[in-house]
């Protein structure tokens, strides 16, 4: 299938880049992995007039340690993510989750900036980056701002970001070695998507868990922080009982998304089931 006709642009900074969103309104689109925005146009669901292409801007490429947080670039791809020594230590369920992303071609190409502005309800970067409690930091015609990843997903392929931003970053707080980690996925098995995915992260003395972030992806039109598992978990010496009454609180009051991929009642049921194995896998 073939795109509508469009002018190309590859920026060459951020400031450019955001001046010509500011220019060209709805009619331009930044223009990072290609991975979901190229289909899109190759479907005529999107048919902007000009591609800001941003792949080429080495600022938003990096993964800075900066003390108590990683600052990771919007254009690091997922396979970078994955393998980056400084992510896999200071911030593991980034790492983990990543490498759950796709195949090897779409980790190459896609990356975590593209995947969060496009915020496919099936995403798994976002259910990671609650969980991570991360800030994502944009840029645009009013200046620079950080929203916290629990406020950035607001709809089906809809977030927080203005017309005219460009996300620059992800600032993901570092744990130390006494939080573990788990994203366990029901995947897709054609894409690999999540249809459920359930991040994990938690502070653990022994088997007392300390505090616990737990979020969503798939279950819903949006990613979602699990107020109610995080707080089961925190607080509670683990074990099968703890575990089994903190997972059977997932995803309770949330407007559950059912498609000819996993009815409501089976996404409810798999949301339970999921964050039971994300809860274990971090133990383990
Ligand atoms: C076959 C296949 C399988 C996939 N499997 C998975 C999977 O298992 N899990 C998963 O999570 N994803 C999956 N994806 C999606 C993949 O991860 C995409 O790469 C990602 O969603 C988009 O990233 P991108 O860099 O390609 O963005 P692009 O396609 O270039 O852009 C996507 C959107 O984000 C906007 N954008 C891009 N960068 C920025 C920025 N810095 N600031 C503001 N707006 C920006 C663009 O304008 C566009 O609207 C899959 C995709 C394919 C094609």
């Amino acid at each position: 299938m073939i795109p509508a006709a469009f002018d190309y642009h590859k920026a060459t900074s951020v400031a450019e880049a955001v001046g010509l969103l500011k220019e060209h309104g709805m009619d331009a689109k930044i223009l990072a992995g290609g991975h979901s925005l190229i289909p899109a146009m190759k479907l005529r669901l999107n048919q902007p007039e000009l591609l800001i292409d941003i792949s080429g801007i080495a600022d938003l490429k990096g993964i800075k340690d900066e003390g108590r947080k990683l600052v990771i670039g919007a254009a690091c791809t997922h396979g970078a993510i994955a393998s980056s020594a400084e992510v896999n230590k200071d911030a593991p369920i980034l790492a983990i989750t990543a490498k759950t992303i796709g195949d090897i071609q779409i980790r190459n190409k896609g990356t975590i900036g593209g995947s969060i502005a496009h915020a496919d309800p099936a995403a798994d970067w976002p259910a990671a980056l609650i969980a991570a409690d991360a800030t994502i930091e944009v840029l645009g015609g009013g200046g620079s701002r950080t929203i916290a990843a629990t406020d950035f997903f607001t709809g089906i392929y809809d977030t927080a970001l203005e017309e005219d931003e460009v996300i620059i970053a992800i600032h993901v707080p570092k744990v130390s070695s006494t939080f573990t980690s788990a994203y366990a996925k029901f995947f897709q098995p054609a894409s690999r998507f999540a249809i459920v995915g359930c991040a994990v992260v938690m502070e653990m003395k022994d088997n007392y868990c300390v505090s616990a972030r737990v979020a969503f992806t798939g279950v819903s039109d949006m990613a979602f922080f699990d107020e109610k598992v995080s707080s089961a978990l925190a607080g509670k010496s683990l074990n099968d009982e703890t575990i089994a009454a903190a997972a059977a609180q997932a995803a309770q009051g949330v407007d559950t998304l059912g498609d000819h991929f996993a009815s409501e009642e089976y996404r409810e049921h798999l949301a339970k089931v999921y964050a039971e194995r994300a809860i274990r896998e971090a133990i383990a």
